[in-house]
């Protein structure tokens, strides 16, 4: 990916602070996206720097209609171009239907879809042939095992009409579009000895929860030159949680 850039939202921690420092290792230049943990995206552009690669850090909330496709554009502006956007930023709220907040909704929503779609399009505006839109979904998608994730599995159910839909908007642009749904992953928002942790680990085929870093590799395999006829596909890395 030498001489590539690419842009990973919420990436100052977990899933994709992980795929920053792959991709980064494959090469690439890393604009990440952050809202709280400034000093913990600092701490990635750092990584990305020592592998020899340009990083950048931008405070960019994915819920605000300016600020989400405004990264695109400030990526652009500080490292030149943009290949690969992996849609990475997300938050999950869990609970029963009749408690959640419409703030809740609205906020989730706002992250999870209408952030992925207003980033995507301002990426593709930019994207030259063989661009890549990888965006990261969710093994919910694929199987509710419980209740209490209505919202979730709502919000991360849209993404695969975005994917496909948008597979088929830009392959003859030679750009593809395709949805990693990860199963548990041990990162802050679902840590791995939690206390939902061991039922979580026994839904899958393997008995236990990935890695960040399992995930990342998959997102870099799609990201690169390799996977130019992969479009328009859901890909679980899910230890077979959707088995
Ligand atoms: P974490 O909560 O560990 O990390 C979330 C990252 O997203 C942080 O870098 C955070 O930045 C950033 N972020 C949060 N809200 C926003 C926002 N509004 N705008 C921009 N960035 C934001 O999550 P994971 O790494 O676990 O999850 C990453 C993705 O993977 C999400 O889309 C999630 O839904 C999905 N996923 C995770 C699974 C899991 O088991 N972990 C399973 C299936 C899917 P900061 O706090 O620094 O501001």
């Amino acid at each position: 990916m030498n001489g590539t850039v690419a842009l990973v939202t919420g990436g100052s921690r977990g899933i994709g602070a992980a795929t920053a420092l792959r991709l980064a290792q494959e090469g690439a230049d890393v604009a990440i996206t952050y809202v709280q943990g400034k000093d913990a995206a600092e701490d990635v552009v750092r990584r990305v720097e020592a592998l020899g690669r340009r990083g950048l850090a931008l405070r960019a909330d994915a819920a605000d209609a300016a600020e989400a496709p405004g990264a695109v554009d400030r990526t652009v502006e500080a490292l030149g171009r943009l290949d690969v956007l992996v849609n990475n930023a997300g938050l999950g709220v869990l609970g029963p239907m009749e408690s959640l907040a419409l703030a809740d909704i609205d906020r989730v929503l706002a992250v999870n879809v209408r952030g992925v779609l207003l980033t995507s399009r301002a990426a593709v505006a930019h994207m030259p042939r063989g661009g890549r839109i990888i965006t990261i979904g969710s093994c919910m998608t694929q199987r509710v095992p419980g209740p209490g994730g209505t919202l979730y599995a709502t919000g991360k159910a849209a993404l695969i009409g975005l994917t496909k839909a948008l597979a088929r908007e830009l392959g003859d642009r030679g750009i593809t579009s395709n949805i990693v749904h990860p199963g548990p992953i041990d990162t802050d928002m679902n840590p791995g000895d939690g206390p939902q942790a061991p039922a979580q680990a026994a839904m899958t085929a393997i008995g236990r929860y990935g890695t960040a870093d399992e995930v990342a590799s998959l997102v870099a395999y799609l990201a690169g030159a390799e996977a130019g006829y992969v479009t328009g596909a859901e890909l679980a890395v899910d230890g077979g949680f959707a088995a």
